[in-house]
């Protein structure tokens, strides 16, 4: 992405017999762009694997969760400019400064298209995600992930939603790709597809950004003027996917293209067979006793959760 050589010219442009200068330089797909070029190049490539997987259609009603992050708003931004009807959905985690900053940017990008974004906030559903970290034993993000997911589902349900959306990028899926291969994680494995169908109340998930990497959604937002939130939640911290990245970025710089044909040649390969698996180990969906949603136990992790918080708070 950064060897982009002095005087460049942008590949679509000289095809067309015009001399637009490149501003960006994607080895993988050996491709030099002018910026207009490049974010119509990046449009095309989500609508694209939006039909490859058969995500959505522009009759579907879809909910994007959206972090604030460059991730989340440039999906929003691109499905927006492809005639999607895709409204937000942005949870207040309760974490200091980093859900202050990012919810204000969330908002402010929802009146720029205008369209709705919810807010659901987290400390009046269960608690903050502060409350949560200090209450378990669990790392935050995995506590995190439950509850987004859950409410995520609860809410596009009940506003009447068929699709959520997230800003999944392809650093993320290679990464957890590479960390579930590393411990030959099996019931992760068969669940890393881009789509999750709806059944037994979970509505239907999708990652139309999965075959887009980090730098080109930040890219895509810089030249839309998208304003996100830079740096990193705080919680994230040491979480063992952000080595994982660093790993396969030392390897795509070498050899440009390895994030992509790793998590392509999964979904090609292999996720067939462990489709097949699948079939056979199929987990059962139930209803939380407590509260109703879909669950693979009796009671579903997060009313699971609020029963460890009210125990931690009536010992303090
Ligand atoms: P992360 O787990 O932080 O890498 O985020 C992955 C995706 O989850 C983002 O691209 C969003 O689509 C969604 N997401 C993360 N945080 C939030 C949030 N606070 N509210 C709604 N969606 C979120
Ligand atoms: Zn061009
Ligand atoms: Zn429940």
């Amino acid at each position: 992405m950064t060897k982009l050589k002095k005087g460049s010219r942008c590949t679509i442009c000289k095809a067309k017999g015009e001399k637009e200068k490149a501003v960006v330089f994607l080895p993988h797909h050996r491709l030099a762009l002018c910026k207009k070029h490049f974010v119509e190049w990046f449009e095309k490539r989500v609508e694209k694997t939006i039909k490859e997987f058969k995500m959505f259609s522009k009759k579907d009603r879809i909910l994007v969760a959206v972090s604030g992050g460059k991730d989340s708003l440039s999906l929003w931004n691109a499905l927006n400019n492809l005639g999607y009807e895709a409204d937000g959905f942005y949870i207040d985690l309760g974490i200091d400064q980093y859900s202050e900053d990012s919810k204000k940017l969330s908002i402010e990008f929802s009146k720029k298209i205008g369209r709705n974004l919810y807010i659901v906030d987290l400390k009046e559903e269960i608690a903050s995600i502060p409350v949560i970290n200090s209450s378990t034993n669990r790392p935050a993000c995995s506590a995190c992930g439950t509850v987004k997911r859950y409410y995520m589902n609860k809410y596009a349900k009940q506003l009447g939603y068929n699709i959520i959306a997230t800003g999944h990028n392809l650093d993320d899926e290679a990464a957890v790709l590479f960390g579930n291969t590393l411990h030959w994680d099996i019931n992760y494995l068969k669940k890393q597809y881009p789509v999750l169908r709806e059944e037994g109340g979970f509505i239907r998930k999708v990652k139309p950004l999965c075959k887009i990497t980090e730098k080109e959604s930040a890219l895509y937002a810089f030249f839309n003027n998208i304003e996100y939130i830079e740096y990193e939640c705080p919680f994230s911290e040491g979480a063992s996917s952000i080595e994982y990245k660093e790993l396969l970025s030392q390897l795509e710089e070498k050899h440009p293209g390895t994030k992509l044909k790793f998590y392509a040649d999964f979904l090609r390969k292999m996720y067939p067979i462990l489709k097949e698996y699948e079939r056979k180990e199929q987990e059962e969906i139930k209803i939380c006793k407590i509260c109703g949603e879909p669950s693979f136990n009796d009671i579903c992790s997060v009313c699971r959760l609020k029963g460890i918080i009210e125990k931690a708070s009536t010992n303090n």
